[in-house]
């Protein structure tokens, strides 16, 4: 199923995001975890791609696997900085042939090991030509792309980085998922800036519940974005015990989903990764208002 129909739709619905294994080995642990989320009939789950394009073949195999078994409409991420054309090219063609439907197109972080190349030589420098590329590719993919409410950490400023999504909106992309954020005042921001430069496709919100102390720097790093006093206090308070942190950083994640439901927003995309037990415990605290 097309995720811009699963958008339309003025019900409220959750989805969650899982990552691909690295190796072989983790391969049966990671799909039976993504086989317990799809289990919980979340609207969609998106798995997402390796850096560097390490994973790929798993995110497609993992894709397929909860299509399949379960039914869950699949979105599989792709990203193309540091590929070359025809590999992305045979990305597409394997992904057409997998019946994935949906694709979020990616730039992807660029590698340290490309920081100091010629970036004439690269056949990709952002991830608007990746999505047309996946247009002119014929599929019919519906193709969702990323936004960041506090700014991508490369833009020069919230109105450029503004523009740039206009464009990639304008080469196809029929939905965006927000960056991660753990103040909603942000999103609400960042929605009336994008709606009043003109950006009307659905915007879904990206929540990560943060369920240990150390979850908590690396989320910072990777994502720069901005922890409220609220947050701070609570990993300050529980962020030695696991298991009370874990409880906190779950509900917090829900309080921010019941928010984002009560300003009318229909769906919220859930970053809980590789967690049944956490995506279940998201569920089970909003099973009346999600109706489940
Ligand atoms: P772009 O849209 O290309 O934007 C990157 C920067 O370039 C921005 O500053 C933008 O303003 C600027 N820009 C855009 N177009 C132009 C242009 N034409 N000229 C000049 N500047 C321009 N990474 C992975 O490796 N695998 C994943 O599965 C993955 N999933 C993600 C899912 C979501 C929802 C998000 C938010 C991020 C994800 N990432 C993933 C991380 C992502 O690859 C990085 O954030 C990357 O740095 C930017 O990717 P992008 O697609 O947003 O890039």
């Amino acid at each position: 199923m097309k995720l811009i129909e699963i958008l339309k739709k003025p019900a409220l619905s959750l989805s969650f995001e899982v990552f691909p294994p690295k190796t072989d080995s983790a391969f049966d642990s990671v799909r039976h975890a993504t086989e317990e989320i799809a289990r919980l009939a979340p609207s969609f789950i998106s798995v997402t791609y390796g850096a560097g394009g390490g994973t790929s073949q798993y995110t497609l195999d993992i894709a397929r696997n909860i299509m399949e078994r379960y039914g869950v409409p699949t979105l599989a991420h792709l990203t193309c900085v540091s590929s070359t054309r025809a590999t992305v090219r045979e990305k597409i063609r394997a992904m057409k042939e997998a019946g994935i439907e949906n694709v979020m197109a990616l730039r992807g972080d660029i590698p340290a090991s490309m920081e100091n190349s010629d970036r004439s030589l690269w056949d990709y420098h952002h991830a608007v030509e990746l999505v047309r590329e996946l247009r002119e590719s014929g599929a019919g993919f519906c193709i969702g792309g990323a936004c960041y409410p506090e700014v991508h950490p490369e833009s020069p400023n919230q109105k450029e980085d503004i523009r740039r999504l206009k464009e990639k909106v304008e080469a196809g992309c029929e939905f965006l998922t927000t960056q991660m954020f753990f103040d909603n005042a942000l999103l609400y921001n960042f929605l009336y800036k994008i709606r009043e430069a003109g950006i009307t496709v659905p915007v879904v919100p990206g929540v990560m519940p943060i369920t240990n102390g150390t979850q908590v720097a690396r989320a910072i790093s990777l994502s720069g974005s901005f922890m409220p006093q609220r947050f701070k206090s609570l990993v300050d308070r529980f962020g030695d015990d696991p298991a009370a942190m874990k409880q906190a950083g779950i509900a917090y994640a829900t309080d921010q989903i019941i928010d984002l439901y009560a300003n009318n927003v229909t769906h919220v995309h859930v970053y809980s990764m590789n967690k049944p037990d956490v995506a279940a415990r998201i569920c089970a605290n909003l099973s009346d208002i999600l109706g489940k």
